[in-house]
């Protein structure tokens, strides 16, 4: 079900119980700033999520409220991910939904990063 992003942080969520290690997930890289696992539902052949390990909702969130060093963190940890699972010549496609427009589904910020296949244009 699609999420309000305009309501507060729930540390309930399932990305915050993944950061504290209550559910278990196939992480691919970890740091001071950020968590990227396995996608639980792939939709192409690399289909990674990156999360930060702070407390928001969404980007807006994010950008809004994360300190320089989480924001900068956080971007170089997409950027590391995406260069280490070997996407840099074939592409990748990067994602994040906020709010209900978009059919987010969890309420802690989410890239999605997508690869290992041409992913064709984007169609909205
Ligand atoms: O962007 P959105 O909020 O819709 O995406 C949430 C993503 O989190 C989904 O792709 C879903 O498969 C993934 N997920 C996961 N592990 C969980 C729960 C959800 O990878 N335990």
């Amino acid at each position: 079900m699609a999420v309000d992003a305009t309501q507060p942080y729930d540390d309930q969520n399932i990305f915050a119980k993944i950061l504290r290690g209550e559910i278990p997930n196939r992480t691919v890289f970890e740091d001071e700033w950020a968590l990227a696992f396995h996608d639980i539902n792939p939709q192409a052949p690399i289909h990674i999520l990156v999360i930060p390990k702070g407390a928001y909702v969404s980007w807006d969130d994010f950008s809004a409220k994360g300190s320089e060093a989480e924001i900068a963190g956080f971007i170089r940890a997409v950027g590391h991910v995406a260069r280490e699972q070997g996407l840099v010549a074939p592409g990748y496609r990067l994602l994040a939904n906020a709010g209900i427009n978009s059919h987010q589904e969890v309420p802690h910020l989410h890239v999605h990063l997508f690869g290992g296949k041409a992913l064709g244009p984007m169609l909205m």
